[in-house]
């Protein structure tokens, strides 16, 4: 899953992106208030980390700005330790939970992982569809009980694919949650990609549906 972290301390930035991508998601950064503006106006993301204080324009007017436009997708805020003003104005203005500076890493990729799983409607950690079970604490997948292992961008895949159970999933959609924009085009790599997954988990756990995408889900058609 794609996450974007918008904030401008580089440390700390580097720090997140260090923490998310060894618990398996996607990371990308953003320094600019404005850029990480039309960026998550314009680009799809699993959900998105927010610092309050950013140059050009402050988190609070973006997390606004994204919520009048109906950007619906889950906003973790980065606060002032202490400032309650902040969180108060931060969850008023549409985000989904809020982290004090400083703060554990451990701690964040768990809130992150609590906002996706609300997002996604599911109560538990774990999701199943079938045989298939994804516990996203351990980063594993399990077919029938079995651990099933995975590569990183494989995991990536089952991840996405499970938190969007039931919905046809487009190449392009997957090709960026996976790789970032730069990796838009090659639709070849995701292809490969599933065929991977599909000798793992068995032919028929991620499903075609032709012109459209992929999917995972309980019922329905095959390849
Ligand atoms: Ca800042």
């Amino acid at each position: 899953m794609r996450i974007l972290i918008v904030e401008d301390d580089r440390r700390i930035a580097a720090d997140i992106a260090a923490a998310l991508e060894a618990a398996g998601y996607s990371a990308e950064r953003e320094g600019d208030g404005e850029n990480a503006w039309f960026r998550g106006d314009t680009e799809a993301f699993a959900a998105i980390i927010l610092d309050l204080g950013l140059p050009q324009m402050d988190g609070l007017t973006i997390l606004k700005k994204w919520r009048a436009a109906g950007r619906d997708v889950p906003i973790l805020i980065l606060t002032a330790r202490g400032s309650w003003t902040e969180r108060v104005e931060g969850i008023e203005a549409g985000a989904d939970d809020y982290l004090p500076k400083p703060f554990e890493m451990d701690e964040l990729i768990a809130r992150l992982r609590a906002i996706l799983r609300r997002h996604g409607g599911h109560a538990s950690p774990e999701i199943s569809i079938g045989e298939i079970t994804l516990d996203p604490r351990r980063m594993r997948v399990t077919r029938a009980g079995v651990p099933v292992p995975l590569a990183p961008q494989e995991y990536r895949l089952v991840q996405y694919l499970m938190h969007h159970r039931g919905r046809v999933v487009t190449q392009q959609e997957l090709a960026e949650q996976l790789h970032g924009d730069r990796f838009e085009r090659e639709s070849n790599a995701v292809e490969a990609l599933v065929a991977r997954v599909r000798r793992k988990l068995g032919p028929d756990a991620i499903k075609t549906r032709r012109g459209y995408g992929y999917a995972m889900d309980d019922a329905g058609e095959t390849a």
